[in-house]
């Protein structure tokens, strides 16, 4: 079992646990923790990435009082108060804190029990306590907001995670919720099928209009921030996957949420479920694999984003196909599922970083991003749909950039990621809220 570990509420770290790096007062002013507690931050990493820019800036240094960013700059142009900290981050690019925009927290790699097992035999306190240690393991890589794309059986817990996180109880990314997702009626799983008794369902069943309002209606009472539907699902009668909700269905679902404020992100992979999932109005598709030329086109058109989650698709090559990732080629999945992301990227479509993490590893989020510059995606064009891009898809304009009065969401990494993705891997220092975390 690991060792427990626990979060800086508001204590600014004592230099010796940020070592190697020297923490410096600006001031002889060195006084007593209360005193240290407000104390603005001057972070001096080799270089600063905003979250738009074409390349680092290198000499810069920011400057963060309370929870937000105050300002940023060349060191020499920057007077930092007297009572600030300086960080030193020597070898580091510091970037916008990652905001991941397809996770699952309620589950866990299908390598290490398979998905329906976790949906109908993990009781439901040991998937919290899971979710817990994932959600600590997220932000620590850096991931300061996330998307948390259904429960999967864990009814409302996200929400109740949320809170803990919101409330300094546990550590995590601050979290978008979908509390339990919709699916049409007999379309999801556990297959019944599969059970002598009725299983239990990963998401929330509904047909017809009156029906899916109100569990949309439901859902939102329960907490949801999105609702998250799935336009599509293997349910053909050779398992393939083919649409489930009418366009009428899906508009009525989707006039619902976005009535109360909640946008909705939609599960698809034929050109079908996606085509109606962007003509009712969702603002993410989730996957795509089969999406065509027209489809992503018409995506483009209406702004909707792309959630690729090429690494889920690797993921389930490895697990069921027998793949072993760095071996080359890959099997026919794999191929197919980079082919139709190029495509989408030929077309101009929005692309959402989401790696649907929980089929792998929390905290290997990266993972999502290594595949889409190995897929074709130019680093700096991956690093911006992981911060601003992200932001402004979720409609967060108090994130996803490192410029004046937003959060101080920040993650320093060795090395420059705009160049190598991997970069990301070597986390050196994570903020959130203007808060280190341990
Ligand atoms: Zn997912």
């Amino acid at each position: 079992m690991r060792r427990a570990e626990f979060f800086s509420l508001c204590a600014i770290l004592p230099a010796a646990i940020l070592s190697p790096w020297s923490i410096t007062s600006a001031s002889a002013q060195t006084g007593a923790d209360t005193a240290r507690r407000h104390r603005p931050l001057l972070l001096v990493p080799e270089a600063v990435w905003d979250g738009t820019s074409n390349a680092p800036r290198a000499g810069w240094v920011v400057l963060v009082k309370g929870s937000r960013i105050d300002t940023l700059g060349l060191a020499g142009d920057i007077s930092p108060p007297a009572d600030a900290q300086r960080i030193e981050l020597p070898g580091t690019t510091l970037i916008p804190g990652l905001i991941e925009g397809h996770s699952h927290l309620f589950l866990h790699p299908y390598n290490e029990a398979s998905w329906d097992d976790q949906v109908l035999r993990e009781p439901i306190g040991q998937r919290m306590a899971r979710a817990v240690e994932s959600a600590r393991t997220t932000l620590r890589a850096g991931i300061t907001t996330e998307r948390d794309l259904g429960t999967e059986g864990a009814l409302d817990f996200d929400v109740q995670l949320k809170r803990a996180i919101d409330q300094h109880v546990v550590a995590g990314p601050r979290l978008i919720t979908v509390t339990r997702a919709i699916v049409a009626t007999g379309s999801y799983g556990p297959r019944r099928t599969d059970y002598s008794f009725d299983p239990g369902q990963g998401a929330e069943e509904a047909s017809g209009a009156e029906e899916i309002a109100r569990v949309v209606r439901r859902q939102i009472a329960y907490g949801a921030d999105w609702i998250k539907v799935y336009a599509d699902y293997r349910w053909g009668p050779q398992g393939e996957a083919r649409p489930t909700f009418s366009q009428n269905e899906l508009n009525v679902l989707v006039e619902t949420a976005r009535g109360s404020g909640r946008p909705v992100a939609a599960h698809a992979t034929t050109p079908e479920g996606m085509r109606r999932a962007v003509l009712a109005g969702v603002e993410t598709i989730e996957h795509g694999d089969e999406g065509t030329r027209d489809v992503f086109r018409l995506m483009r058109s209406r702004g909707v984003a792309l959630c690729p989650t090429i690494a889920a698709a690797e993921s389930y090559a490895q697990y069921f196909e027998g793949w072993v990732r760095a071996s080359e080629p890959p099997p026919k999945s794999v191929v197919d599922k980079r082919a139709s992301f190029r495509l989408a990227l030929d077309e101009g479509v929005t692309i959402c970083f989401g790696g649907d993490v929980g089929v792998f590893t929390h905290g290997d989020n990266v993972r999502e991003l290594e595949s889409m510059v190995a897929a074709g995606m130019k680093p700096l064009d991956a690093l911006r749909s992981a911060t601003s891009v992200n932001a402004r898809i979720f409609h967060l304009n108090d994130r996803g950039r490192i410029a004046r009065g937003l959060l101080a969401d920040l993650v320093a990494v060795e090395g420059d990621p705009t160049g190598n993705i991997s970069a990301l891997r070597k986390v050196r220092l994570v903020l959130k809220g203007g808060q280190p975390v341990r």
